[in-house]
């Protein structure tokens, strides 16, 4: 089916065309003519599929249609987990909103806050952003959103993953009014977890549920290699970016540290690599990101910052380097490739660290994951069954006893009065930081 016959406005179909768009996918023919007739959604279409433009017309579809409601508050934002995807869902809503005479506004994390304010007193129709930083705007009152008309959310499973849920749920409360639509898109949205969260920002929603989120990606070739460690791993690694035929592959890790270490290592064995990750500053996750799609690289490491949403088509190679905690992320991770149809490969290292992440992802995929024997490389690990430990005092005592031996931080203890040193104290440790954070 044709952009042209879902009975859009001839200047949106026309911007589709200068884009040489005009074949719709099958969540934009299904989403688009629920989504402009007012209606909230809820999609899930495969990683790849074309989801940005099926909420993104919708929103133009409905501004140039409808009178807006208040003469300065922005008609419709876009929220997005990472800075990277919202940085690329913007410049995807800027071609469509710029060719109908519509303001965007990027507002994420990192830039700087004054710059986004001021910007923000232009009045632009459409926000494009992360939560967090959107969240700050809102409690600083740069802006209001009495007037918004859609809201979206993509990726919306990783955003509460990533803690977010109190900013999604604030900057919903400002926007609850009787008029506003709400569209939600991910490829996996399977999480239990999510249901509260769907049940609270969606009011009686289409459900349009293309593909199954653990269905492995057909466009995809997946294999799997067993792995005895680090050095193991390395190795394959170092084989296989030898000898695979790609244009460009991304290698995902566990850390920022690992991404680092990784990346430098791949340097040092002359391939043209680079890092990505949140330890990064702005600019350097920009210009990391920008130099990687101009194919400046030819391979990016990165954690799962770099697991969602991206669209960078020259990639036809991904490798887990470990495979992720979580299984969404697996299915994210791979569908860096495999995008609009276009085919890719997808190649996982398991050891014995990966063992549990493994059985978890073997439990929710549909298909079994193809285990490839290196020629050269075959390595001794095959995969263990895992023994659950049943005397739960005995793993009590090693944990006590761990403590005990752990050495204990002090901070001196002041004398208020005297300002002299009177004892020690012991410090309370900070939570651990997530492995990730990505605002
Ligand atoms: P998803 O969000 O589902 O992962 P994207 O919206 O990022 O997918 O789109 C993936 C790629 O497909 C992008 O490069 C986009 O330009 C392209 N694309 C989107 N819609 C169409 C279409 N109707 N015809 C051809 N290519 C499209
Ligand atoms: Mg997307």
């Amino acid at each position: 089916m044709l952009f042209s016959e879902l009975g859009l406005d001839n200047r949106i179909v026309q911007a589709l065309e200068n884009q040489k768009l005009t074949e719709t996918t099958p969540i934009q023919r299904q989403a688009i003519p629920y989504a402009a007739h007012g209606r909230d959604i809820l999609g899930c279409a495969k990683t790849g599929s074309g989801k940005t433009l099926a909420f993104v017309i919708p929103i133009i579809a409905r501004l140039i249609s409808q009178k807006a409601m208040t003469k300065r508050d922005p008609r419709a934002m876009i929220l997005a987990p990472t800075r990277e995807l919202a940085k690329q869902v913007f410049q995807v809503t800027r071609d469509m909103a710029r060719a109908l005479n519509l303001k965007t506004a990027l507002i994420v994390g990192g830039d700087n806050y004054n710059d986004q304010a001021k910007v923000l007193r232009k009045d632009p129709h459409i926000l494009v952003g992360t939560p967090g930083r959107v969240a700050d705007h809102l409690s600083d009152r740069s802006f209001f959103l009495n007037g918004l008309e859609i809201l979206v959310y993509d990726e919306a499973d990783r955003m509460l993953d990533l803690g977010f849920s109190e900013q999604l749920l604030a900057i919903h409360r400002q926007a609850d009014h009787r008029k506003r639509q709400t569209l939600l898109f991910s490829a996996t949205l399977d999480d239990p977890k999510l249901r509260h969260l769907l049940d609270s920002l969606l009011n009686n929603p289409q459900e349009i549920m293309l593909d199954a989120s653990y269905e492995l990606h057909t466009d995809i070739r997946q294999s799997l290699f067993y792995s005895d460690h680090v050095e193991h791993k390395q190795a394959l690694l170092k084989h296989e970016l030898a000898t695979q035929q790609y244009n460009q592959a991304i290698v995902f890790v566990a850390t920022k540290a690992d991404a680092d270490r990784l990346s430098s290592w791949l340097q040092q064995a002359k391939l043209n690599c680079v890092a990505l990750h949140g330890d990064l500053l702005q600019n350097q996750r920009a210009n990391v990101i920008n130099a990687f799609g101009n194919g400046q690289h030819d391979i990016m490491v990165c954690t799962d910052l770099g697991a969602r949403g991206l669209d960078l088509r020259k990639v036809n190679l991904v490798i887990n380097f470990d495979l992720p905690k979580h299984v969404e992320e697996f299915v994210h991770r791979v569908g860096r490739t495999g995008r609009a149809g276009e085919k890719g490969s997808a190649i996982s290292f398991v050891g014995p660290r990966d063992w549990l992440s493994y059985l978890a992802l073997k439990k929710h995929i549909t298909q079994e994951l193809p285990v490839a024997v290196h020629p050269t490389l075959p390595g001794e690990f095959k995969g263990k069954t895992v023994t659950k430990n049943t005397s739960r005092n005995s793993s009590k005592k090693v944990k006590n006893k761990k403590r005990e031996n752990a050495p204990k931080a002090y901070k001196k203890r002041i004398d208020n009065t005297s300002g002299t040193e009177v004892g020690h104290v012991p410090i309370k440790r900070k939570p651990r930081q997530k492995a990730e954070d990505n605002e």
